[in-house]
């Protein structure tokens, strides 16, 4: 299944739209870290279409 997953991040604010795909719940977008080397705190919306 194709997903559009929008990340930010909660410790500068930057966004970042990928597209990933989601297979056994895990969503897999190849995304490793912010700008910012923040690795852990990022508020992710899920787009399906
Ligand atoms: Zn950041």
């Amino acid at each position: 299944m194709r997903v559009k997953v929008k990340i930010i991040c909660q410790e500068c604010g930057e966004r970042f739209i990928l597209s990933g795909k989601k297979e056994q719940g895990k969503i897999e977008t190849g995304f490793k870290q912010c700008l910012c080397d923040n690795q852990q705190h990022f508020e992710i919306e899920e787009h399906y279409f």
